[in-house]
């Protein structure tokens, strides 16, 4: 059963539906720096509204944030504001399960059977493996940037998810994990898995992408045509979530511009208008058509503080809410815990019907 098969009763009255009947979604975060505006309004921010329509799962993905060289420290830190970001941000710990992805080992454990059925010609299409290879240089690279699609098949099937929120830049690695669920349910899951005197038929569901609703991809701030990321070497790229006033201020006042007056959506020769009119829209949450109306006339001198302001006030509630927060580290280590011990509970069953599948005595 699922949201979309459900009865039009619990269709209309979704989040009072029983849990048994909800999809169930998975998304994480890097912790490889600060969150930016773009993890925000692409990612977390509509996080936020599928935690009453589904199952959810959002964890810190500390595995994945050592695939490019890192510094102990940051990891560390990182882990912990990004965990406190899900929380100031608005994921609720009562509906959702956060947790920290290398603390269920399961997520581990599951990439090394996965990689022993994922063809390398695979891995070595992955447009962001190519990207992330040619920039860091060959002998910076470690194995881990091939095989992390992989670590990423592994955080999704683990626990037979139905839907991916995913952006653009992840599209690719999602198709890669359901075949990777696909070439397993086909390798071991039919016959062979029944000889085990198991149920037959399929270890992993193959799950879907999903593009939530409301999600925006916001771009850089010194270049419209890149996305906002943790890991441009600039900081002055990106809107972090704890930037304070004058730092937004400075940042949008020093952002790329053209030398054209008035602004607009959509015309492909001015990135950086489009995304800072449509940062505009969702930090004001006004339509498309209100703010094109509001701003056709304005100059870029006249826009800048607009912007500032409402990004600033945007922000403020979620930056207290984030002191408040980190102020009692013991609440969010009892949060960490508990999600831990939920999503364990489905690891956990996944990892060994995989095992068993394959072979491999039960422990
Ligand atoms: P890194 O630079 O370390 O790759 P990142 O900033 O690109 O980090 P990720 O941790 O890779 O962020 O992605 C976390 C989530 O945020 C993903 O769902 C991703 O699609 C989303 N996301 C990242 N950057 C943007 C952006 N600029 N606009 C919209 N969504 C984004």
């Amino acid at each position: 059963s699922n949201v979309e098969t459900m009865p039009a009763q619990y269709a209309a009255l979704a989040d009072v539906a029983p849990p048994a009947l909800k999809k169930r979604v998975v998304s994480g975060v890097q912790p490889t720096g600060a969150i930016h505006l773009g993890n925000y309004l692409g990612a977390i921010r509509t996080w936020v509204s599928l935690q009453d329509l589904y199952n959810t799962l959002f964890f810190i993905v500390d595995l994945h944030a050592i695939t490019l060289q890192h510094e102990p420290e940051e990891l560390t830190n990182s882990t912990k504001s990004t965990a406190a970001m899900y929380l100031a941000c608005g994921i609720d710990p009562e509906k959702a399960s956060i947790f920290v992805q290398s603390h269920v080992a399961a997520h581990a454990e599951l990439t090394w059977l996965l990689s022993c059925v994922t063809p390398i010609g695979w891995l070595n299409k992955m447009i962001q493996f190519k990207e992330k290879s040619r920039k860091a240089g060959d002998e910076n690279v470690g194995s881990g940037l091939l095989t992390y699609p992989v670590l990423m098949a592994s955080d999704i099937l683990l626990y037979q998810c139905d839907l991916v929120p995913v952006g653009e830049d992840q599209r690719q690695h999602l198709e890669l994990a359901r075949d990777i669920a696909e070439r397993f349910n086909n390798l071991y899951g039919g016959r062979k898995w029944k000889k085990l005197g198991g149920r037959g038929g399929r270890i992993f569901k193959v799950p879907e992408a999903m593009i939530p609703p409301a999600a925006a991809r916001v771009m850089s701030l010194t270049d419209g045509t890149a996305k906002m990321s943790k890991s441009a070497p600039s900081d002055q790229s990106r809107i972090n979530m704890l930037d304070n006033p004058d730092t937004i201020l400075m940042k949008i006042k020093r952002c790329k511009t053209d030398s054209v007056n008035g602004m607009e959506f959509d015309n492909p020769e001015r990135p950086e208008c489009n995304n800072l009119l449509s940062v505009y829209q969702v930090v004001t949450s006004k339509t498309k058509q209100e703010v094109a109306e509001e701003c056709k006339d304005l100059s870029w001198g006249q826009f800048k503080p607009l912007l500032t302001d409402a990004v600033i006030s945007h922000l403020k509630p979620i930056q207290v809410r984030y002191a408040e927060i980190t102020a009692d580290p013991v609440y969010i280590d009892r949060i960490l815990a508990n999600g831990e011990d939920k999503a364990r509970e489905i690891a956990d069953v996944t990892l060994a019907n995989a095992y068993q599948a394959m072979g491999f005595l039960p422990r």
